[in-house]
């Protein structure tokens, strides 16, 4: 195994990636910016070193500045974490160049998933079911009229370089067609540097279920249970679930199979996540995840894999230890992500210092988090406070076990989304499993 490895991230990530570092016997080196010299990640690592002031750009994203603290600390391999370079298929290959070892894919497969015409060109000649859309880039307004028409509206346009809920737009019918196709363009070529755009069918009342996979370095792969995350706003996931309610064991083989095969057709390595859309039994490939997700640990709670550790052995050159068959699952586990937001004003994010916190425990509850009483939240990064997972036997036991937690929860001084998350737990449809990406725009949720 690694005897040092260098973890290029922050908050509660950093603190999962050393977490399955020590009970490995790895060494951690931490890096931090400004803002975060007093942070938890960074005293839980062996080693932690400054890497500039709190804007990511100068910090969390500076290649050169974190390729020198690996190689000077003696770092033999990079853990990305999610967000930050964890995608950036550039550092994936300077990591390479170093000759030290980039925790996730090969640079290639990061590249080919970044675009997601490419994606869906690799994905259509693997036979894996992608939205009905254009076949590459639309060239034109007309050529993009004309797609739309055939296609029937709905449509949604996209940029292919689009990625974060960013460069997506919904047309429902032909008059609003052409504001939309510049709108998006722009967009595309300012937020992306990547003007081209293609179109997809806009799939009504889906539900949102991605699977899990691993895979390591001599071709195997297997899927390890899929997790629905319908429950979304502006297309960020706010509570995730695994398994999902809708899914049958033959849907999952057919369904885990397809993403085994979409991995394969990339040459994945490592852990990932193919993502699909699924409405009325069909279900189309929308992109793969090339890093660990945020919402990992539900499909630790009820598969019993480290998929932190796995990580690791993969890319320290370990075969899997499993095969398909050997992948069982026990019980249900849900996933609300506290943030420091308001549910009341358009989910505003809401920085600041906790002055009192209490985290949940008891049965069946794990907490993941990188706070503490005291603890200044930076408006420089994302808002999430902790990730908040409940298990139980059933499904039922897991929403009862997630709202006690909710109740025994105390974070004062910032404004949290907690009684958003208790308001979606106490909801019909959501007790009952009726979910789309929909739903918070579908319930009035804290009014309800
Ligand atoms: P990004 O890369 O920006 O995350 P995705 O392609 O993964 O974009 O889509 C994010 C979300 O947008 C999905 O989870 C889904 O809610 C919605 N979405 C994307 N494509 C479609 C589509 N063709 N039909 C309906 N909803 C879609």
């Amino acid at each position: 195994m690694f005897k040092k490895v260098l973890i290029a991230n922050r908050g509660e990530i950093a603190i999962r990636a050393m977490r399955a570092c020590r009970e490995l016997g790895v060494q951690t080196v931490a890096v931090y910016s400004e803002a975060d010299k007093n942070a938890l990640f960074a005293k839980y690592a062996d080693e932690a070193y400054y890497i500039g002031p709190a804007p990511s750009s100068q910090s969390y994203l500076n290649i050169d500045k974190i390729l020198e603290v690996a190689l000077e600390s003696g770092a033999e391999a990079i853990h990305p974490g999610y967000g930050f370079l964890s995608e950036n298929s550039i550092f994936a290959r300077k990591c390479e160049e170093a000759g030290i070892v980039f925790i996730g894919p090969p640079s290639k497969a990061i590249e080919q998933m970044g675009s997601k015409i490419a994606a869906r060109n690799v994905m259509i000649k693997a036979g894996v079911p992608v939205v009905p859309g254009t076949e590459g880039a639309v060239a034109s307004k007309e050529e993009a009229i004309e797609t739309a028409d055939s296609i029937g509206y709905p449509v949604i346009i996209k940029a292919s370089a689009g990625g974060g809920g960013i460069g997506m737009k919904i047309v429902h019918s032909k008059e609003g067609f052409k504001t939309a196709f510049h709108s998006i363009q722009s967009v595309a070529s300012s937020a992306f540097g990547d003007p081209t755009v293609f179109i997809e069918k806009y799939v009504e009342e889906p539900r949102h279920i991605e699977f899990q996979i691993l895979a390591d370095k001599y071709g195997d792969v297997v899927y390890v249970m899929e997790r629905e995350c319908s429950i979304q706003r502006r297309h960020q996931k706010l509570i995730e679930e695994a398994p999902s309610p809708v899914m049958t064991p033959e849907l999952r083989k057919e369904m885990g199979e397809t993403a085994v095969r979409a991995a394969k057709a990339i040459g994945y390595e490592n852990a990932g996540t193919v993502e699909f859309l699924y409405s009325k039994g069909e279900y189309y490939f929308l992109e793969v995840n090339t890093r660990l997700q945020v919402e990992h640990t539900i499909t630790e709670m009820i598969t019993g894999i480290d998929l932190a550790k796995q990580q690791l052995r993969i890319a320290w050159g370990e075969k899997l230890p499993f095969r398909q068959e050997d992948i069982t699952y026990r019980g249900w586990a849900i996933e609300c992500r506290i943030n420091a937001e308001d549910p009341l004003n358009d989910f505003a994010p809401s920085p600041g210092k906790i002055r009192r916190y209490r985290s949940a425990g008891g049965p069946g509850i794990r907490v993941d988090s990188g706070v503490h009483m005291g603890y200044t939240i930076s408006p420089y990064y994302d808002s999430m406070i902790s990730k908040l997972c409940a298990w139980g036997q059933n499904r039922e036991e897991a929403i009862d076990r997630m709202n006690r937690a909710l109740y025994e929860y105390v974070v004062a001084g910032v404004t949290t989304n907690i009684p958003f998350h208790k308001a979606v737990l106490r909801n019909e449809s959501f007790r009952k499993g009726k979910l789309t990406t929909h739903f918070i725009d579908d319930h009035n949720i804290i009014e309800d």
